[in-house]
Parts: structure tokens; sequence; C-alpha cells
């Protein structure tokens, strides 16, 4: 069975009702928890590295993500990170640039809506991303609504429907 490493680092897929509307704070282990099909595809191990909103993650963040993959590599055979949507293009771009070469897949997936929503995106983008990083090809790729696009291809075009990205000048590389 693959052994696959979740990175956790926030956005709408992992947000929970606060007093300050919804916010980041559910973790990897949770997330894993709304989709135990994932449970018979491969074994997971969850590195929760942040909990943001992806409007605040940077250059510096970028790096850290880039350096925790690097530090576990040989460890697993492919990695899925929860993003949040509004940054994952950056996101995938410096990562395609900082891990170049990956035979493995790198996998950043999200959703329009938390993974406790009624009618959620998460736990198809989810368990999608998780096939992808078992059975894709390597490199940067972001899963989501059906469509896998190159890391740095991928561009938000629709804020709210569930068909967030389109991927510029370059054909998909796969439809699930
Ligand atoms: N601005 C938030 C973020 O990018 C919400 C968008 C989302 O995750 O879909 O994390």
């Amino acid at each position: 069975m693959k052994q696959i490493l979740m990175i956790g680092t926030g956005g709408t897929i992992a947000s929970g009702k606060t007093a300050e509307g919804l916010m980041p704070e559910l973790t990897s282990e949770q997330l894993l928890a709304f989709v135990p099909a994932v449970s018979a595809l491969c074994r997971v191990e969850c590195l929760q590295l942040l909990s943001l909103d992806s409007t605040n993650l940077g250059p510096a963040h970028w790096l850290q993500i880039a350096g925790a993959i690097r530090a576990r590599y040989d460890r697993y055979d492919g990695f899925v990170i929860s993003h949040g949507t509004d940054t994952m293009a950056y996101t995938a771009a410096a990562l395609s640039y900082l891990v170049q070469g990956s035979a493995k897949p790198i996998v950043l997936t999200g959703a329009q809506k938390p993974i406790w929503f009624d009618g959620t995106d998460s736990k198809r983008n989810l368990t999608d991303a998780f096939l992808y990083a078992c059975r894709g090809c390597g490199g940067v790729q972001i899963v989501f609504n059906g469509k896998v696009i190159l890391g740095t291809r991928a561009r938000k075009t629709f804020s709210k429907s569930f068909q967030a990205f389109s991927s510029v000048n370059y054909p998909c590389l796969l439809y699930t």
C-alpha cells in the first residue's frame, strides 16, 4: 500500500465556525475522518504545518512547505497538501520550482466549502487528491473539481464556483 504524507496548511476546507466567522482550525486528521474511503487507498501520515487563510501565506511559507517535503521525500510515495484556494496557484507554482524533477506526485487541493458543510466539494477534492497522489504522475499538480492541473499552469478563475481553477494555455492533465 502506498504511503502518503498529508500536509495541512488551513484554508476553507479546514475551516470551522468560530465567534469571528469561519476560520481554519481543523487538523489534517480531522479532515481525513470525513473521507474514510481514503484509508482503503493508502496509508496516510499527517503533518500539520500551518492553519492559515491562504491570503496570509507567502514566500516564507512556500519555503517551509518545500523544506517539509524535501526532509521527508524518501519516506513517502506522494504528498497531499490541503490549502486555501485564494493563493493555491501561487504555492503550486512556487513548489514546482522549489522541488524540481519530482518523480512522486505532489498534489495541492482545497475546497470552496468547509468539509462539514452540506453539499461540500471538500470530500470529492480530498479523495481525488489522494487517488492522484497514489496513481498519478510526478511533479506538482492541483486536483480540484475533477481536474488535474499542472502546478505552473493553474489560475483561480472563479471565486465561488466549485470550478475554481483553470489551466492556462495548457491542457488539463486529467479529468477524474
Ligand atoms: N481566503 C481563504 C483561503 O484562501 C478562503 C478561500 C478558500 O480556501 O477557498 O484560504
